[in-house]
């Protein structure tokens, strides 16, 4: 009994060791799929960068969430993209010690993970680091580990994206434009190999480069085809940005009618998105007044007023209807100075300036130097010189020292009318001359651009042509290729046709010949094959010299035999006289019905004597087929008849004229009684 008790308690306690164990296995197996989940989630937050959208707090959450997890996993995936995780956040959170040393520990342990773009983003992250420490070098190398692991693993248009990436913060390093150009129109090839969609971004990002670079010429027709590909794929929020961009390189570089068309064309457009159509709207309406206020045309610029009055405060995003606010004070004010009404004009830039210093920073480039250029206008305006000069010269000075060229002639008519109003005629005459320097050079370094890209297209446009002339022709080759062997089929298929017809055409020529040359009845030759036997061979005989004899036989009283026996027995006999003819013969010899119930024998190389030897054979082998004829008048049994001639060929005459002969023979025979013989002999009268 107590061994009872002891083995059921053991029992109890594996059994609930078991349970808890499986319990404990369970709950552990949840929980890391629930933390290799939540990672992964973090993780498409930061490749789709929306966390750089969440708040402060949001981010620091998640921040020790990936933190707690790193302290207590110890499965390498989930290690792996940890570091990747607090690594991303601490490079954006600007302290990149720590982003650098937790990326690098990521990186031993990526073999673990299957995503190929944390792969990618892991070794970005560490080029984009450096980039910003300035550290050039190894920035470079983890950049070209990046575009490995992208080839390695195949996501090449992974490649376009963070280059074009990398080519913004390029551009901010010192000296940094030209590599940025450089990698930017390297990124631009590999996206049009590709045919990704990152070819409009590489377009555009690329204009907005020779932009910075001055190179408005190019910027533009960048800036266009970004604009193509982008209308041509539908990608119509896109177009319209491109679309006001290209506005503002027109309004730069003083094509102000160019610049309206393209900003008329946004406000025209519509959009899904209502807060996002205010905003672009707005952004092209602004633009337009500048437009408009700079050829004079100040009634179009206050319509676009008016209309921006409507729209601009339909912008959502707070801190840009602000900007679009401050912007407009400017244009308005701009409008002002150029209506000489300088008060209104300096109320609105106090304005925008007390605005703009508020908020620091706007989306509008340069936004400072346009103010201060203003400033200068309203006082100049006022008629206050000595204060526009001071101005100008500031804004001038500010452009100068951000490399803004297109600004540069702007500012030197200013400060040229500055002096000229302060009656400062030696300033005045330095600023006049260097302007039209200025301009000439403009107008040269256009000019150069212009027939760059001239030449440029005209090269692109020339290989283009003989790409498609080679590929019109490749495709003619292949029609042609197609079109013979289409034709080769049809002739192996018609001559095929053909060979069956004709090997068809022969057998029924073969067989008709056998038909109409060949007796039904008795399958003996008949009398069309005898012609044609005697035809073909007959001068060829008459060269021999041989003897051949002719032999016509006929059946006695055949017509009494029908008449009593009936036609079908009469067949019957035609059928077994034959065959014993035939049989009779010799191989050389050449048997044929004749006629009815008439046949014939050419026998080759046979003197009269054996044919005649012949003939009573024959008579003989019918004698003894013993076919009973009780109406014959001359035998018991069925008789032939025989008429005999034999022809020395070399006599030269026709065959027609033995066939003749023995015919006659056979009357005789037939006239001496029947059942009987008889041979026509030459010289024997006919
Ligand atoms: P003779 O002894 O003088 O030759 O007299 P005959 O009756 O044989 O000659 P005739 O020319 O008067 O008659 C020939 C007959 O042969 C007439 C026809 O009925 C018969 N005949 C001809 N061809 C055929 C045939 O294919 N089949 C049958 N059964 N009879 C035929
Ligand atoms: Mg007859
Ligand atoms: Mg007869």
């Amino acid at each position: 009994m107590k061994k009872n008790i002891k083995v059921g308690i053991i029992f109890i306690i594996i059994l609930s060791l078991l349970v808890g164990g499986l319990y404990l296995i369970l709950i552990n197996k949840n929980e890391k799929l629930n933390v290799e989940e939540r990672l992964n989630d973090i993780i498409d937050l930061i490749l789709s960068e929306e966390i750089k959208v969440l708040s402060d707090s949001e981010e620091k959450k998640l921040e020790e969430y990936v933190s707690n997890t790193l302290k207590t996993s110890i499965n390498n995936k989930v290690i792996c993209k940890s570091y990747f995780i607090l690594g991303y956040i601490n490079a954006n959170n600007l302290k990149y010690d720590v982003a650098i040393e937790l990326l690098n520990k990521a990186i031993p342990l990526l073999g673990n993970i299957y995503n190929s773009e944390v792969k990618a983003h892991t070794y970005y992250e560490l080029s984009k680091i450096y980039l910003k420490a300035e550290e050039y070098n190894k920035s470079t190398a983890f950049f070209h580990k990046m575009i490995e692991v992208c080839e390695m693993e195949d996501i090449r248009d992974e490649i376009v994206e963070l280059s074009i990436d990398r080519c913004n913060d390029l551009y901010l390093t010192p000296g940094g434009l030209k590599k940025s150009i450089e990698l930017m129109e390297e990124t631009l090839s590999l996206a049009r190999e590709l045919k990704c969609t990152g070819v409009v971004d590489a377009y555009y990002k690329l204009g907005v480069l020779y932009d910075y670079d001055n190179r408005s010429v190019e910027a533009i027709n960048c800036k266009l085809e970004a604009l193509r590909i982008s209308e041509e794929n539908g990608l119509r929020k896109k177009a319209l940005e491109i679309n006001t961009d290209i506005g503002v390189n027109y309004l730069y570089v003083g094509n102000f009618n160019e610049a309206v068309k393209y900003f008329k064309k946004v406000i025209s457009s519509e959009l899904e998105d209502e807060a996002k159509e205010a905003e672009t709207k707005s952004i092209a309406l602004l633009y337009l007044t500048e437009s408009f206020s700079s050829i004079g045309d100040y009634e179009s610029a206050n319509i676009c007023l008016e209309l921006l009055d409507e729209r601009i405060y339909q912008i959502t995003d707070r801190l840009k209807r602000e900007d679009c606010i401050i912007y407009m004070c400017a244009i308005k004010a701009d409008l002002e100075s150029r209506k000489r009404n300088p008060k209104e004009a300096l109320r609105l830039l106090h304005e925008a300036k007390s605005r703009f210093d508020e908020k620091g920073q706007i989306f509008f480039n340069n936004f400072d130097i346009k103010i201060i250029e203003e400033f200068g206008d309203g006082y100049y305006a006022l008629a206050d010189y000595e204060t526009a000069l001071k101005y100008h010269k500031e804004a001038q000075e500010l452009a100068k020292q951000r490399n803004l060229v297109y600004l540069e002639s702007v500012h030197n008519e200013k400060l040229y009318f500055d002096y000229k109003e302060l009656g400062d005629e030696k300033n005045t005459i330095k600023y006049l001359e260097q302007n039209n320097e200025l301009q000439k050079k403009i107008k040269n370094n256009q000019d150069t651009q212009y027939s760059q890209f001239l030449i440029t297209k005209f090269e692109k446009e020339t290989s283009m042509k003989k790409i498609s002339q080679l590929e019109s022709q490749k495709d003619i080759m292949n029609y042609l290729i197609i079109g013979l062997v289409i034709i080769t089929v049809i002739i192996v298929l018609f001559s095929c046709f053909i060979f069956k017809k004709n090997k068809e055409i022969s057998r029924l020529n073969k067989l008709f010949k056998n038909l109409s040359v060949t007796d039904g009845l008795t399958k003996l030759p008949n009398r069309r094959a005898l012609d044609e036997y005697l035809a073909g061979n007959w001068s060829l005989y008459q060269k021999t010299y041989m003897p051949i004899s002719f032999v016509m036989m006929d059946i006695d009283y055949f017509k009494n035999y029908n008449d009593n026996y009936g036609h079908p027995e009469g067949d019957k006999v035609l059928e077994e006289i034959a065959a014993s003819i035939d049989a009779s013969c010799r191989n050389s010899d050449f048997v044929a019905r004749y006629g009815g119930e008439e046949f014939i024998i050419i026998m080759l190389n046979t003197d009269r004597h054996e044919a005649i030897n012949v003939v009573q054979r024959i008579q003989e082998d019918i004698y003894k087929l013993n076919i009973k004829h009780e109406y014959s008048e001359v035998s018991d049994r069925i008789s032939l008849s025989i008429g005999i001639s034999t022809a020395y060929v070399g006599s030269a005459k026709d065959y027609d004229e033995y066939i003749k002969r023995a015919d006659i023979a056979l009357y005789k025979a037939k006239e001496s009684g029947k059942n009987t013989y008889f041979h026509l002999g030459n010289d024997e009268k006919q």
